[in-house]
C-alpha cells in the first residue's frame, strides 16, 4: 500500500497584529482540523484523492473563517463572485468554475464540470445555468454575508484598490482554501476554492480556478494548490512550474516548491504560498508571507496544524 497523505490550506498571510486572539486562533485550528480529519478519513478507507480533496475543501468552504464559499469577500459591486477548481492527477481531468454566486460549495460544481460536462472551465452565467441543470440550490446572499468581510469592503469600497482577504494596511491575509492528497493507489489530486480579493472589479478572475496557475495535479510529479496574490500567481504559472521543475530538473517536491515560492514568484513580487504532495505521499507547504493557515496528515504518522512560521 502506498503511503497516503493530505495537506490543506486556508490561505497565506496573517491577520493584522492585535486581531488574532487565542480564541480566534483556536477556532481556525479547529476548522482546519475538521477538514483535515474528514479528508484523511476518506483516504484511510481507501477512497480516492479526488474524493478526499473535495471533502476537505467543502468543510473549509462551509466555515465563515475562510474566504471561500460562506465568508467569501465582497466585490466592488458588494456581491460575491467565487472561483474553484479541481484536478485529477491520474487522468489529468480537470474542472473549474469562475464568477459564480449563490453556490454553497463551488468545489463540487467544479467537480461536476469535470465529470458531467464535456468542458473544463465554465464561467458566469453559463456556469450558473449548468448548476441549475444539476439542481443545485441557490443560496440567498445572506448565507455568504460575513460582518468582518463587509467591514473590509467598506474600508476600501470608494477606492480603486482591491485587496487580499484582510483588513487595511500592509498586513495581508489571503483566505483562499485548498487541499492536495495522495491516495493508497498513489494517485494525487488538488482542489482550490476562493472568493477572490476584496473590492475586485466585476469579472476579475484570479489564479485559483486556473489549471496550472493556482491548481494542478499530475501523478508523474505532484498535486499543488496555491494561495496568494492571484495576478502574480497567474503570471508565474506557479502550480505547473513546481511540476515542471520536478519533471525536467528532477528536483524533489520540497526543493521545487521552495524554488517557486521563495525565489521565482518573489522575483516578480508575488506573495503567498502553496501546498503540494507527490505520488509517494511526501508533502511540502512553503510560503513567503508571515504565515499560512495549513495542516497535513500522513499514514506514516506526521500531523501538523499551524498558522505562523
Ligand atoms: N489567490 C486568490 C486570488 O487571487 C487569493 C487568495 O489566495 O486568497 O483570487
Amino acid at each position: 500500500m502506498n503511503t497516503f497523505s493530505i495537506a490543506i490550506h486556508g490561505g497565506a498571510g496573517t491577520l493584522v497584529k492585535g486581531m488574532m486572539t487565542p480564541e480566534l486562533e483556536a477556532q481556525y485550528k479547529t476548522d482546519l482540523k475538521a477538514a483535515l480529519d474528514e479528508g484523511y478519513l476518506v483516504l484511510s478507507k481507501g477512497g480516492t484523492a479526488i474524493e478526499a480533496v473535495e471533502t476537505a475543501v467543502k468543510i473549509l468552504e462551509d466555515s465563515p473563517l475562510f474566504n471561500a464559499g460562506k465568508g467569501s469577500v465582497f466585490t466592488a459591486n458588494e456581491t460575491h463572485e467565487m472561483d474553484a477548481s479541481i484536478m485529477d492527477g491520474k487522468t489529468l481531468n480537470a474542472g473549474a468554475v469562475s464568477l459564480i454566486s449563490g453556490i454553497k460549495n463551488p468545489v463540487s460544481l467544479a467537480r461536476d464540470v469535470m465529470e458531467k460536462s464535456e468542458h473544463v472551465f465554465l464561467a458566469g452565467e453559463g456556469a450558473m445555468q449548468f448548476a441549475k441543470e444539476l439542481h443545485y440550490k441557490e443560496e440567498a446572499a445572506s448565507y455568504f454575508y460575513d460582518e468582518f468581510r463587509h467591514q473590509q469592503w467598506l474600508e476600501i469600497k470608494d477606492t480603486d484598490s482591491f485587496q487580499l482577504d484582510h483588513s487595511t494596511k500592509k498586513d495581508s491575509k489571503f483566505g483562499t482554501v485548498g487541499a492536495v492528497a495522495c491516495d493508497q493507489d498513489g494517485n494525487v489530486a488538488a482542489a482550490t476554492s476562493t472568493g477572490g480579493m476584496t473590492n475586485k472589479k466585476w469579472g476579475r478572475v484570479g489564479d485559483s480556478p486556473m489549471v496550472g496557475a493556482g491548481n494542478y495535479a499530475n501523478n508523474k510529479t505532484c498535486a499543488v494548490s496555491c494561495t496568494g496574490s492571484g495576478e502574480f500567481f497567474i503570471r508565474g504559472v506557479v502550480a505547473y512550474d513546481v511540476a515542471c521543475l520536478m519533471e525536467h530538473k528532477e528536483m524533489s517536491l520540497q526543493a521545487a516548491s521552495e524554488e517557486v515560492i521563495n525565489k521565482r514568484i518573489l522575483e516578480i513580487k508575488g506573495d503567498g504560498g502553496l501546498i503540494a504532495v507527490d505520488a509517494k505521499g511526501n508533502i511540502a507547504m512553503p510560503f513567503n508571507t508571515e504565515g499560512m493557515y495549513r495542516a497535513c496528515k500522513t499514514s506514516e504518522g506526521r500531523e501538523e496544524i499551524a498558522i505562523y512560521k
